[in-house]
């Protein structure tokens, strides 16, 4: 809620600039996931970020980052120095650019006092005091998750500033809670930015292009973004300027066709992970799955068991990176190893089987495989890896040959052989 004064309606400015503060920012100490979190969040009341800029908790900095952004959009969040520590200093930044001086706020300050007896059943520390002082003239954006309260201080030319605090779920809880209703109800555009993604896995960046770029039909209507990282391309579909049914109705057209042109590749859509779409298949057909990994030292076991509810459909694993274990605890033949090396499809087929019956489960996935940097041979180089997937049975092999650094092979051979299981149990999603 903002208590009084409440901004000024004026005409809306859907494009805005962010501003995120914070020494360590810039160090590289942390990821600005504000950002991001801030603009998916803007779009979907049809706002844009035109830039972003980040700065040091430096009084002067700030204000002059602030002063260039309202100066060319006049429309200006900031994150980060709301805090209680000498180098939290925003507010008083902020507030000397809009030539206003610091008033104490006597709500905040008691609702500051009370939180502390309350939850830590000790007085409010002096340094907290600082966080009830308020740029006079500006509007108090509560914060339900944390003792800074954001800030909105508005100019006479009806140009703002919205400060939030700097730590994510504060930030968020703010935003939700109290920015983006204010900012919606100021817009009287009433259009909005909306996405869709939809993830593909198993095909080329460049050859889901081709697919799409030959669909029959005309323009797709939405703009379409190929994102690709180890869990494959994500196609993002976004419309803008759009009223809200519109924005449904052009993405959810357009998704239909990339469905049916790329059935066999699309897995899910928005944040599917992989591993659930397996769970959801293997509940429905009373299934359950074992693991027997060695280069992935139990990635896919965790990549499946960090889906809440996968207990029901994982029985266990076993993580068998010495060739002894191999052969002890899965069964994985004395011979076969010696013959075809620890690499090798005979290998991942004898896990497979082996993790089934190890953890008495319908499926058996395994994975055996060079993840480097060191340990590459001529004919097996880093990068080469034998998936295997065992549906009651019925085995389906692939040999893999991947490239980046070992945490980027153990990844995508994981994601791989969830892929490999997936294609096993025919399904499009
Ligand atoms: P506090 O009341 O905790 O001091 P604050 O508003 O002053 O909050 P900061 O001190 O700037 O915020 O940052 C607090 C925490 O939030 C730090 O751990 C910081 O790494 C994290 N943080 C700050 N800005 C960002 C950002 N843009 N993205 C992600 N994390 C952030």
């Amino acid at each position: 809620m903002i208590d009084a004064p409440r901004p000024t309606p004026r005409a809306p400015r859907t494009r805005v600039e962010l501003i995120t503060i914070g020494d360590e920012l810039l160090l590289g100490f942390t990821i600005d996931t504000n950002a991001a979190h801030l603009a998916r969040q803007l779009a979907s009341i049809g706002m844009h970020i035109v830039q972003r800029t980040t700065v040091g908790d430096e009084a002067d900095q700030i204000a002059r980052a602030v002063k260039d952004a309202l100066d060319r959009t006049g429309a200006v969040i900031t994150t980060g120095g709301l805090g209680p520590t000498s180098d939290d200093i925003t507010m008083q930044s902020i507030g000397a650019l809009f030539g206003r001086s610091m008033r104490l706020d006597e709500a905040h300050l008691a609702w500051m006092q009370e939180r502390w007896t309350k939850r830590f059943n000790r007085p409010l520390p002096d340094a907290n005091r600082k966080q009830a002082m308020l740029p006079d003239g500006a509007a108090k954006l509560e914060n339900r998750h944390g003792s800074a309260p954001g800030v909105w201080i508005e100019d006479d030319r009806g140009r703002w500033v919205a400060m939030l605090p700097g730590v994510p779920r504060e930030m968020r809880g703010m935003l939700g809670d109290t920015l983006l209703p204010l900012l919606a109800a100021r817009a009287t555009g009433g259009t909005v930015v909306r996405s869709l993604t939809l993830r593909t896995t198993n095909i080329a960046e460049s050859l889901l292009a081709d697919k799409v770029d030959s669909m029959e039909g005309g323009p797709l209507g939405v703009s379409l973004a190929y994102l690709p990282s180890i869990a494959g391309v994500d196609l993002r579909l976004t419309v803008k300027d759009l009223a809200s049914a519109d924005a449904d109705a052009a993405l959810s057209a357009a998704a239909a066709r990339l469905r049916a042109r790329l059935a066999e590749w699309i897995y899910g859509e928005q944040d599917t992970d992989l591993a659930a779409v397996i769970l959801d298949l293997c509940r429905t057909r009373g299934l359950t799955v074992g693991v027997a990994e060695s280069c992935t030292g139990g990635l896919l076991g965790a990549r499946l068991t960090a889906i809440s509810g996968s207990s029901d459909v994982v029985m266990g694993g076993v993580t068998a990176y010495h060739n002894d274990i191999k052969r002890d605890l899965l069964g994985v033949s004395e011979a076969t190893l010696r013959a075809h090396g620890a690499v090798s499809e005979e290998v991942a087929r004898e896990m497979a089987a082996g993790a089934r019956r190890a953890v008495r489960s319908s499926i058996g996935l395994a994975i055996t495989g060079v993840a480097g940097p060191g340990g590459g041979t001529e004919e097996k180089p880093v990068g080469t890896v034998w998936i295997a997937a065992d549906i009651d049975g019925d085995v389906r092999t692939r040999l893999l040959r991947l490239w980046g650094d070992r945490d980027e092979i153990r990844q995508r051979s994981a994601q791989w052989t969830l892929e490999l299981l997936r294609q096993g149990l025919g399904s499009g999603v």
